[in-house]
């Protein structure tokens, strides 16, 4: 982020620090740069070696939570309290890095917070992970908690995620210690399902064992692919230390434990309190029974089947709200790389603008609900409503642009071509 230079002269961009207490201050176009800065990314170009250059933020430097947010806002729609636990916790997971690096006598070692985001499928929980490490520039990988096994079954050892990793990290340690872990469907290890049946084999309860280590930090030791086919690779250490391991799920039963809990007369009571302005949901959806998850403890999600040594490895605990439809009419035109968006990106490269009118995207949006699969239902949906138009606009030099409406949503009526304004409609 570029400050403007303060009035009692010019400060550096990076660190924020005046011209009179630094030696000199390098201008570029509308950036400023000391002289201690340009010492410290000397110092992190001679450290890194060969391979991609790792980020190593000056400790003014380092993103803030409000940074961290600004740039989730970007691509994630709503999520707002998610968001900025997230930040915050982010933020800290830095810091405490560059704490302990500097802290070398070890008085206060600061505890690493991994996360535990909970909501339903399709609310962003992959894509807040995904989008933080592609802020900060670290490797990233996702894995699925339900095909993870304890050491010694077949299947994935946990250790898999760290080599993941590490090949993440273009077989950089240094890289891939520093990295983010998303372990995706973590409530599918749980020992037991809400109404105490088991959810899953007895080992969902040893990989949660196996999991402790390595989310707390341990040495992980990989093999690394050796370029010679059939040859064994090396032995590799890894330690997971520091790298900030994201775990998500959708905990489904989890609001019947909650609202047990707060019993009938409170449950009543929560679900107007956690929907707030209450935008209207559409009917069957759970929404009012999702709406209690914010209201989750520890003592809840133990009750659901993760066991306490676990909850302890994830301090932080985020929720993530089901997407309503106005919310969902957002992810489609709103972020960055929003599908509409991707579309229209793509139709303009054919010289044809392409418009959703209101009623379309809405039309959209309920589809989706109905696949009770949140945002991630959208894709599939427009890729069936605009299979037509993107068959059609290659071979049809005569249009100009296409109009979805909501009837071309429910198949009810063609896309509108246009020739140009004058011309009005073509078929
Ligand atoms: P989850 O991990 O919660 O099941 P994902 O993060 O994988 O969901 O979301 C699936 C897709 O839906 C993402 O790729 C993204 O395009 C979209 N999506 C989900 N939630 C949001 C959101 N809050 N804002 C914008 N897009 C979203």
């Amino acid at each position: 982020m570029v400050r403007p230079p303060a009035t009692s002269g010019l400060t550096c961009s990076f660190c924020h620090k005046s011209q009179r207490d630094v030696e000199k201050i390098v201008a570029g176009h509308e950036v400023y740069i000391c002289s201690d800065c340009i010492r410290l990314c000397r110092d992190i170009l001679h450290e890194g070696g060969p391979g991609r250059a790792s980020v190593a933020w000056s400790k003014d430097a380092l993103p803030t939570p409000a940074d961290i947010k600004g740039f989730l806002d970007q691509y994630m729609i709503g999520q707002h309290a998610a968001k900025r636990r997230i930040a915050v916790a982010v933020y800290n997971h830095y810091k405490r890095l560059q704490a302990n690096a500097s802290d070398k006598k070890g008085d206060v070692e600061i505890q690493k917070s991994n996360v535990l985001l909970i909501g339903p499928t399709g609310t962003g929980k992959t894509l807040i992970a995904q989008s933080l490490a592609r802020f900060l520039d670290v490797p990233f990988v996702v894995a699925d908690a339900t095909t993870l096994t304890e050491a010694g079954y077949v299947g994935e050892d946990v250790e898999n995620m760290v080599a993941a990793l590490y090949q993440a990290a273009g077989q950089n340690v240094e890289r891939a210690q520093r990295g983010i872990i998303y372990v995706d469907e973590i409530d599918k290890l749980a020992r037991k399902g809400p109404t105490g049946s088991v959810s899953r084999d007895v080992s969902g309860e040893g990989v949660q064992q196996a999991l402790l280590k390595i989310l707390e930090g341990t040495v992980a030791s990989i093999q690394s692919k050796s370029k010679a086919r059939g040859a064994q690779g090396d032995n590799i250490t890894v330690d997971t230390t520091n790298i900030l391991f994201i775990c998500g799920g959708s905990f489904e039963g989890l609001p019947k434990i909650i609202g047990s809990r707060l019993g009938k007369r409170s449950v009543g009571f929560q679900r107007e309190a956690a929907s707030g302005s209450a935008r209207p949901q559409p009917k069957g959806t759970g929404h009012d029974e999702l709406a209690l998850l914010s209201s989750v403890t520890s003592e809840d999600l133990t009750k659901f089947g993760l066991i306490p040594e676990f909850m302890g490895r994830l301090p932080v605990m985020a929720v993530l709200d089901p997407l309503g439809v106005d919310d969902l009419v957002h992810v489609l035109t709103e972020p960055k790389n929003s599908l509409v968006k991707q579309y229209q990106r793509l139709l303009k490269s054919e010289k044809v603008k392409l418009t959703f009118t209101d009623d379309a995207l809405r039309a959209i949006a309920e589809q989706a609900i109905k696949r009770r699969s949140g945002a991630r239902g959208l894709r599939a949906i427009m890729e069936r409503v605009m299979l037509d138009v993107m068959f059609d606009v290659p071979s049809r030099t005569d249009v100009r642009s296409v109009t979805i409406t909501a009837q071309t949503v429910l198949g009810e009526a063609p896309a509108q071509y246009t020739a140009s304004a004058e011309l009005g409609g073509v078929s």
